[in-house]
């Protein structure tokens, strides 16, 4: 997979919170975008949301999930490609953009 992976965006999930289906919805994502060369830590800004099965917010008045972008280089990318197939496996990274 890593001598494929010259751009597009991939995504690993840290974590993730149960809702009231008892299905594992994301808190905690990391994207990491080989075009731009920057790091995205997606986090659920509302753990009410009624649109992911938490409660009953619309989430009209603020943002479901809030992210933080990083300006990183090619050689930081390859350092988290690293450490996250060390950490969580090879499968754990997805590819979700060419
Ligand atoms: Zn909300």
């Amino acid at each position: 997979m890593k001598g494929k992976m010259k751009h597009g965006k991939y995504k690993v999930v840290i974590s993730t919170v149960e809702n009231q289906y008892g299905e594992r919805v994301p808190e905690k994502e990391l994207f990491l975008d080989f075009d731009r060369e920057v790091v995205i830590l997606r986090q659920l800004n509302c753990h009410s949301s009624a649109d992911l099965g938490l409660g009953i917010c619309r989430c009209e008045s603020h943002p479901l999930y809030v992210d933080k972008e990083y300006k990183v280089n090619w050689d930081l990318l390859w350092l988290l490609v690293t450490l996250i197939e060390e950490a969580w496996g090879l499968d754990a990274l997805q590819k979700i953009e060419d």
